[in-house]
């Protein structure tokens, strides 16, 4: 496995692989089983795998957020070696963002909705990176979980707005065994915290926006940011809480087989 920092480097090791598929699954690092889940599925469909590992500082508003997001890389290399990826992609922030940088992509009404009420600039930032990543690793497959419904229906739209030439391809939430959707936020929730955190997915498995949201408002200890039906493909049922400093989401899609 190749760790690479620019994105020089990283087209110049590409080049000699262009013949076969390369898939790109992009993270912020703190991995778990939901990106190794990405990652295998890469494994089995691609030729070259390409992992990114880059903390996005223009998809979070708050500094605070930023600085307690969890970071390992050295862990992070080491699961991602197991998994067989070829190429670390781990860019520092002045790659990405180079001085003057003043280029945005915006997909505006997607963007705009649920979470992006309660982030704004959030979808500006992940679709920004996104197309910047494609751009540099030129993947014939990108992976993202469905763990993050809007994102991938923002991903989803730029794709077509801007004729990208990727498929996207989109894999199922990764729950712990107690329902709780696996999340590198996780990590920050103390164990009372935790238990609480539970009342989310719980409350989106009813699959009924209105008792979800009924479930959610008694629970202990949590902010409920919203509970909606989201028009998206398939429609989904999603939520946003706060329990302590620590923001949650979850969805579960309302066609096809349940999870
Ligand atoms: P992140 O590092 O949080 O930006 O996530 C990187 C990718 O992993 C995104 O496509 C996420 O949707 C996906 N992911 C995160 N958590 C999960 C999960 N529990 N199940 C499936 N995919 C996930």
């Amino acid at each position: 496995m190749r760790l690479v920092r620019t994105i020089a480097e990283t087209r110049d090791t590409l080049e000699a692989l262009r013949t076969g598929t390369i898939g790109l699954v992009p993270t912020m690092g703190a991995l778990h089983e939901g990106h190794l889940s990405l990652l295998r599925a890469a494994r089995d469909e691609c030729d070259t795998v390409v992992m990114s590992l880059f903390v996005n500082p223009a998809q979070f508003r708050e500094g605070a957020d930023l600085q307690s997001y969890p970071r390992d890389e050295e862990r992070d290399l080491e699961l991602a070696r197991a998994e067989g990826v070829d190429l670390v992609f781990a860019p520092s922030v002045e790659e990405m963002y180079p001085p003057g940088f003043q280029t945005w992509v915006d997909v505006t009404e997607l963007g705009s909705i649920l979470e992006g009420q309660f982030r704004p600039g959030h979808f500006r930032g992940v679709a920004t990176i996104v197309l910047k990543l494609f751009t540099v690793v030129r993947p014939t497959r990108a992976y993202f979980g469905q763990k993050d419904a809007q994102q991938v229906e923002v991903i989803r739209r730029m794709i077509r707005d801007l004729a990208l030439e990727v498929e996207l391809r989109v894999l199922p939430v990764v729950r712990d065994e107690d329902g709780l959707a696996l999340s590198s936020r996780n990590a920050l929730l103390s164990a009372d915290e935790r238990q609480r955190a539970l009342a989310l997915s719980r409350a989106l498995g009813t699959r009924d926006r209105d008792a979800a949201l009924a479930l959610l408002t008694a629970a202990n200890g949590l902010k409920v940011d919203y509970v909606e039906v989201a028009d998206f493909d398939p429609p989904t049922l999603a939520g946003a809480v706060r329990v302590g400093s620590t923001r949650l989401i979850d969805n579960v899609p309302l066609e096809g087989e349940e999870q």
